[in-house]
C-alpha cells in the first residue's frame, strides 16, 4: 500500500484534469477547495459503563450542483485527508452521472468489529447528534459506505427526526439514503453500486468487442459492492476465479459460486475458509489469471508494486480510489483499461438520488423503474466519458474528471460568485 496521502493523488489528478479542461485560475481554486470540514469529538458510554471518546468527520466539498451527498465510513484508518479525498470524488461522481447533488463524505475513526451492536448504535446516534444541522434532507445527505449499512442509516434517520421540533419532523426521511425500504428506502439501492459496476463493464465489453459470458473475473472486497458486482456479473455467464477480503484470499480456476460465497460471508464474516476454493496469498490474488479485476474494498490497492502483477484486460473500480497514480500509469502502459471509480461505482449515488426523490415526493418506485432509470444514467455517463476521452485523446479517468469540471464550470459561469 502506498504511504503517500491519497489526498495528494486527488489534488494531482484534479490539477491534471483542470489543465486538460483549460479552466481559469479562479475556477481551479474553487474546485480544489472544500467548502466545509467538520471534525467532532464526542463521548459514548460503553456496555461496561466506561466512557470512550470518538472522532468523526464530515467534509463537504462542493454543492454548486445540488445538496452535499456522500457516504459515511466506519474504519480505523478514517482521517481528515481520506475523507477530503472521498468528498472530492463524490463531487466529480455526481457530476459525471449527472444528478443534481454535490459531494461530501464522512466517517468515524473506529474498528466496528470491536464494539457491540448497542455500542455501535450509541456511537452512531451520538455522532449524528454532534453533526446537528450540518446534515439535512436538502443540505447534506449521508449514505452507507465501508462498514455502514441500512441499519446504520436507520439510526441516523431516527436520531435526526428525534432532534427536530415535533412540527418539523415531517418529510425528513430523505436526510439519509440507503435506508431500509420500510423506512422509505428505495428498492434496488442495495445492489445499485454493483449494478452500475456491471453495466459499465457491459458498455466496456461492447466498446472493445468482448463477450462477458466468456470472461473470468476476480473481486477484491466481498461486501456490498464486491458481492453484488460478482453476483450480477455471474448472471452474464462470467466466471469468478478469485476473491479477497480482510479475512484472506481464495481462488478456484474452475469457478467460485458467487451466491454461495455471499451466503458464506454473511455467516462467517469473510471469504477465508470457504470450502469451494483454495487459500492463496494476497500477491497471488493480485497476480491471478483473469480478464476482469474488480477492486471493491479500499483505496491504494493497485500501486507501483502491485500494478505489474495484474493480468486483467480491465480494472473496474468498484471501490473509491483503488488505483494510485503510479499504479494507473503502469496499467495504461500495459494496455489494461481502467473504468474509473467516479464512473464505475456511480450507480450507488444515482439510486440514492432516486431514493431521495421518492422520499421528497412521498413516492415508491417499482424495481423496474429504478433499474430502468439507472440503466439510462450509467450508459449515458459511460458514453459521455468515452466521447471526452476521444475528443481529448486521454484516458477514461481524466475524461471523467474533465466532464465533471465542465459541468461544474457551467453552473459557476451562470450563477456567478456571491456577492
Ligand atoms: P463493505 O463494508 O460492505 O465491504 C468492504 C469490503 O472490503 C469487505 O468485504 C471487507 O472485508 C473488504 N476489505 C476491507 N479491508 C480489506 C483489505 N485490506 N483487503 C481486502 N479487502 C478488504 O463496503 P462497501 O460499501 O462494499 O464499499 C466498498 C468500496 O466501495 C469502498 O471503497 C466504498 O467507498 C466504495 N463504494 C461504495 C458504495 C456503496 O454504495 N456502498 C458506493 C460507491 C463506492
Amino acid at each position: 500500500m502506498s504511504t503517500r496521502s491519497v489526498y495528494q493523488d486527488v489534488q494531482k489528478r484534479f490539477h491534471r484534469a483542470a489543465d486538460l479542461a483549460k479552466i481559469d485560475s479562479s475556477m481551479r481554486a474553487i474546485l480544489a477547495s472544500n467548502t466545509n470540514e467538520i471534525v467532532v469529538h464526542f463521548p459514548v458510554r460503553m456496555d461496561d459503563g466506561r466512557i470512550e471518546m470518538f472522532t468523526g468527520y464530515r467534509v463537504q466539498h462542493n454543492d454548486a450542483r445540488g445538496p452535499f451527498k456522500g457516504g459515511l465510513r466506519f474504519h480505523p484508518e478514517v482521517e481528515l485527508d481520506e475523507v477530503r479525498s472521498l468528498a472530492a470524488w463524490m463531487t466529480w461522481k455526481t457530476a459525471v452521472v449527472d444528478i443534481p447533488f454535490g459531494g461530501a463524505k464522512g466517517g468515524i475513526q473506529i474498528d466496528p468489529s470491536k464494539y457491540s451492536q448497542s455500542e455501535l448504535e450509541r456511537i452512531t446516534r451520538r455522532f449524528t447528534f454532534a453533526l446537528g444541522d450540518n446534515i439535512g434532507p436538502d443540505y447534506d445527505i449521508p449514505a452507507p459506505d465501508v462498514n455502514t449499512n441500512a441499519r446504520v442509516m436507520a439510526w441516523i434517520l431516527d436520531t435526526y427526526l428525534q432532534t427536530r421540533a415535533p412540527g418539523a419532523r415531517h418529510n425528513c426521511t430523505h436526510v439519509v439514503t440507503g435506508k431500509p425500504v420500510d423506512l422509505g428506502g428505495s428498492l434496488g439501492r442495495d445492489k445499485a453500486t454493483g449494478q452500475g459496476v456491471v453495466w459499465t463493464l457491459e458498455a466496456w465489453a461492447k466498446e472493445r468487442g468482448f463477450n462477458l459470458a466468456k470472461m473470468t473475473f476476480t473481486v477484491q472486497g466481498y461486501g456490498n459492492v464486491g458481492s453484488w458486482s460478482a453476483r450480477l456479473l455471474a448472471g452474464y455467464g462470467s466466471k469468478m476465479v478469485a476473491a479477497e477480503d480482510h479475512t484472506g484470499s481464495i481462488a478456484n480456476p474452475a469457478g467460485i459460486d458467487c451466491e454461495a460465497l455471499a451466503a458464506y460471508v454473511r455467516v462467517k464474516g469473510g471469504v477465508a475458509g470457504y470450502e469451494g476454493a483454495k487459500a492463496i496469498t494476497h500477491l497471488e490474488f493480485m497476480a491471478a489469471q483473469t480478464d476482469i479485476f474488480i477492486p471493491a474494498a479500499l483505496h491504494n490497492q493497485i500501486t507501483l508494486e502491485t500494478a505489474l502483477l495484474i493480468k486483467a484486460k480491465v480494472v473496474a473500480e468498484g471501490a473509491n480510489g483503488p488505483t494510485d497514480i503510479e499504479g494507473e500509469a503502469i496499467l495504461l502502459e500495459r494496455g489494461i483499461d481502467v473504468i474509473p471509480d467516479v464512473l464505475c461505482n456511480s450507480g450507488g449515488v444515482a439510486v440514492s438520488f432516486f431514493e431521495w426523490l421518492q422520499g421528497k415526493h412521498d413516492q415508491m418506485w417499482s424495481l423496474e423503474q429504478v433499474d430502468g432509470e439507472l440503466h439510462k444514467k450509467i450508459f449515458k455517463a459511460y458514453e459521455d466519458v468515452r466521447l471526452v476521452a476521444e475528443e481529448l485523446k486521454t484516458d477514461r479517468r481524466m475524461a471523467a474528471y474533465v466532464l465533471a469540471i465542465r459541468r461544474l464550470q457551467r453552473v459557476y459561469e451562470q450563477r456567478g460568485i456571491f456577492p
